[in-house]
C-alpha cells in the first residue's frame, strides 16, 4: 500500500489509481490499513462536500443501470464528472454485487470522467453503508462532482442511502393500480422525486396512468421537507428522454434549500446521526468481541426466551461484564 501522502497528493491530483488504491484501504479490515484510512480521510476533508449527491432506487430491471448510464453520460457531456457508487447489503451473503457492475453500464464504464465503483462486498448494511460514505468522500476530494449511489430496495437499504445524499431519487415501472398496491409506502416518504421509467413511445400512457397514481399517493403523505414537494415524472432511460427535466429538478432542489439554509442543516445532521450510527456498531462489535458476554449469552438468552429471567436483569448482567 503507497503511504498515506502518496494518496493525498494522488487523490487531489485527480489521478484515478490513487483514487482506487485509497477504496481499497477504507474498505480493508487491516487495522494498519484502518489507521491509514482515517488519516487519509481526516487529510481530505476540507476537500470533500462539493458535489451533488444523488440516491437511486427501485426494483431490480426497473433500469436502474439504463438510466444510470444515461444521465450520467448527459452529465459527462455537459462538464461534469461522475462517480457511481452502490450499496448492496446482499453482496455481503453472496460475496459478488449486481450493483455498479461496470458491465452494466457500457457508456459510463468506458468514460474517462465517470468511475465506477461496486458495492463493497463483506460487512453489515451499516459496514457497506459506511465504507460507500468514505468512498464518496474520496470521490469528491478527487474531483468528482456528482456522486451517484445505487441501492435496491432490501430492508434498511434504501433508508440508509438516503441518509448519505441530498437528493433522494425512486425510480417506478410504469403500470399504475396494482403495481401501486405492491409499493412500500416507507420509500415514497424518503422519495425526493418519483421517476416512471421506460415511459417512451408505447409505454408512454401507462407510465402517465402510473404517475398519476404516484401523485396522489404522495399527496397523502406528509412531506418530508416543507420546502420541497417531490415531483412525479415519467421518463425513459434507455431512450434519454425526460432526463434533462430529472437533473433541472435536481438543482432547483438544491438551490431552494440552499437559500433557506435546509441543505446544510441536513448534511450536518446526517453527519452526526452518522456518528451514533458508527458508534452504536462499534459497541456491539466490542460487546460481540467480548469474551465473558460470549461465555454468559447462550444461558442469559434462553433464560429470557423461556420466561426465567427478566430481559432487564440479562441486559444489567451483560452491561456488568462489560464494565458498564
Ligand atoms: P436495473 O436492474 O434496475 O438496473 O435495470 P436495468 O437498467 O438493467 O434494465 C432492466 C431492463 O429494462 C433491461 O432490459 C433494459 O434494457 C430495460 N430498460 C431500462 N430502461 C428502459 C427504458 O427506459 N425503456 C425500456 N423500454 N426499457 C428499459
Amino acid at each position: 500500500m503507497r503511504s498515506v501522502d502518496e494518496l493525498y497528493d494522488g487523490i487531489l491530483a485527480g489521478k484515478r489509481a490513487a483514487l482506487a488504491r485509497s477504496i481499497t484501504l477504507v474498505e480493508s479490515r487491516k487495522r494498519e490499513h484502518r489507521e491509514q484510512a482515517q488519516d487519509l480521510l481526516t487529510r481530505l476533508l476540507p476537500h470533500t462536500g462539493k458535489a451533488r449527491r444523488i440516491g437511486i432506487t427501485g426494483v431490480p430491471g426497473v433500469g436502474k443501470s439504463t438510466t444510470i448510464d444515461t444521465l450520467g453520460s448527459n452529465l459527462t457531456e455537459a462538464g461534469h464528472k461522475v462517480a457511481v457508487l452502490a450499496v448492496d447489503p446482499s453482496s455481503t451473503r453472496t460475496g459478488g454485487s449486481i450493483l455498479g457492475d461496470k458491465t452494466r453500464m457500457a457508456r459510463l464504464s468506458a468514460d474517462r470522467n465517470a468511475f465506477i465503483r461496486p458495492s463493497p462486498s463483506s460487512g453489515t448494511l451499516g459496514g457497506v453503508a459506511a465504507k460507500t460514505r468514505e468512498t464518496m468522500f474520496l470521490c469528491e476530494a478527487a474531483g468528482f462532482d456528482v456522486i451517484l449511489v445505487e441501492t435496491v430496495g432490501i430492508g434498511q437499504s434504501e433508508t440508509t442511502v438516503a441518509d448519505m445524499v441530498d437528493f433522494f431519487l425512486v425510480l417506478m415501472l410504469p403500470g399504475a393500480g396494482d403495481e401501486l398496491q405492491g409499493i412500500k409506502k416507507g420509500v415514497l416518504e424518503i422519495a425526493d422525486m418519483i421517476a416512471v421509467n421506460k415511459a417512451e413511445e408505447e409505454g408512454a400512457s401507462r407510465a402517465k396512468a402510473a404517475a398519476v397514481e404516484y401523485r396522489a399517493a404522495m399527496h397523502i403523505l406528509t412531506p418530508k421537507s416543507a420546502h420541497w414537494t417531490p415531483p412525479v415524472v415519467t421518463i425513459s432511460g434507455l431512450v434519454n428522454q425526460g432526463l434533462d427535466d430529472v437533473w433541472q429538478k435536481i438543482e432547483d432542489h438544491r438551490r431552494i434549500l440552499t437559500e433557506n439554509g435546509a441543505f446544510e442543516e441536513t448534511r450536518r445532521a446526517q453527519s452526526v446521526r452518522w456518528m451514533w450510527s458508527m458508534l452504536e456498531d462499534r459497541l456491539m462489535e466490542s460487546l460481540k468481541a467480548n469474551p465473558d458476554v460470549s461465555a454468559a449469552l447462550p444461558s442469559l438468552e434462553t433464560g429470557v426466551r423461556e420466561g426465567t429471567l427478566p430481559a432487564s436483569v440479562a441486559v444489567d448482567r451483560i452491561a456488568g461484564l462489560m464494565g458498564l
